[in-house]
């Protein structure tokens, strides 16, 4: 019913292009692990090369300990719901989640009860009888979603699972499917380029770009403590302070910043600071700024400012909306000393 996942420095070389560069993540059976990045970074891929899609060019994989790499598709512990679904247009829904059990040689009875059963987990009960054409997209992400879990897969592949649906469905889909893997227990590796969702459903978050993991682990820890500057910007703004290691600091324009560091003498050093961790108060103070730009957000203001202290470093930081804070105004501004995460440059 579930499976551990072990991908050991796998490479994917098409001609002199390197898709995958020295990929090696270990995912626990039950985890909902979503791979993020741009465009191109590999995501698919890997997950590719999961299914039995595609074959590394080196490496190794193993689902439950058990080596993936030669073993055909439909041999392996995994099912993949693809973007476009692949339904059959001309198939009950009914028949379309029973498919895959006809396959396994399930009698009809039991097909139909077992597909039953998944409509149901996915919010279509009663609907078998429709077809596909009938159905809005929404609809048909979880008839595909239905007829990949009917088998019973120790791990589902999810290749940009909700990118067909607009904005609020998406959204709505994201809580769905986090609830219905927790149901299941399957392991679930799941590729998105859109960083909410990812932090939104994940256990496991990936950052990738260009072929390599920049960093993974629980979203709030890579979103508070990113391993990388690609991590970092990734998953969300983020200021970038640059630094010089001095007597164990980091010395930057506003002073020793950051958390002691092991790093040599004179070392580079980047500290990031998140938006909404630089405030007006007690802190780090960043002296005097001027309000550039102002964007009233609701339930907050956005800013940019430049500090008199670094005119060249524009600094975005998230306000409460009761602090006048416009276009022009001179205000103090602290940073939260305690979420700096300090990275040595590469
Ligand atoms: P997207 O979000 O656009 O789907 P991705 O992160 O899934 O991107 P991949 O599809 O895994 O990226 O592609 C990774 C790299 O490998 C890209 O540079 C892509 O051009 C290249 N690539 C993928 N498939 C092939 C192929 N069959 N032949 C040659 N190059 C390929």
């Amino acid at each position: 019913m579930t499976a551990p996942i072990d991908i050991v420095d796998v490479t994917k070389r098409y001609g002199d292009a390197m898709a995958l560069a020295g990929v090696t993540l270990g995912i626990e059976a039950g985890e909902y692990c979503v791979l993020v990045g741009p465009s191109g970074c590999g995501k698919t891929t890997l997950l590719d090369i999961l299914g039995g899609f595609s074959d590394p060019t080196g490496g190794a994989v193993r689902i439950d300990g058990r080596e993936m790499v030669g073993v055909p598709a439909a041999r392996r512990p995994t099912t993949t719901v693809f973007q476009d679904y692949a339904l059959f247009p001309h198939m009950s829904l009914l028949d379309n989640v029973a498919f895959g059990l006809r396959m396994r040689g399930l009698g009809r009875s039991r097909r139909l009860a077992r597909a039953e059963e998944m409509l149901e987990l996915v919010g279509l009960a009663g609907a078998g009888a429709k077809r596909p054409t009938a159905l809005s997209g929404g609809q048909r992400q979880r008839v595909a979603l239905a007829r990949a879990l009917a088998v019973e897969p120790d791990v589902l592949l999810l290749d940009e699972p909700l990118g067909a649906l607009d904005l609020n469905l998406r959204r709505a889909m994201q809580d769905e499917l986090k609830a219905i893997q927790r149901r299941v227990g399957a392991t679930f590796v799941h590729v998105t380029h859109d960083q909410e969702e990812a932090m939104a459903i994940a256990d496991r978050i990936v950052v990738m770009n260009a072929g390599r993991i920049e960093d993974q682990g629980p979203p709030e820890r890579v979103y508070r403590r990113p391993a990388s500057r690609f991590a970092a910007a990734f998953l969300g703004e983020m200021n970038f302070v640059p630094g010089v290691v001095q007597g164990g600091r980091a010395m930057t324009v506003f002073g020793a910043l950051g958390p002691a560091t092991q790093l040599p003498e004179g070392a580079r050093v980047t500290l990031c600071a998140r938006p909404e961790h630089l405030r007006p108060g007690a802190g780090v103070s960043l002296g005097v700024v001027r309000v550039i730009e102002a964007v009233f957000q609701g339930m907050h203001r956005k800013v940019t400012v430049l500090p008199e202290a670094a005119p060249d470093t524009p600094l975005r930081a998230r306000l409460p909306v009761g602090l006048a804070a416009d276009v022009g105004d001179l205000i103090t501004l602290a940073l939260d000393a305690e979420h700096l995460t300090l990275l040595e440059d590469t």
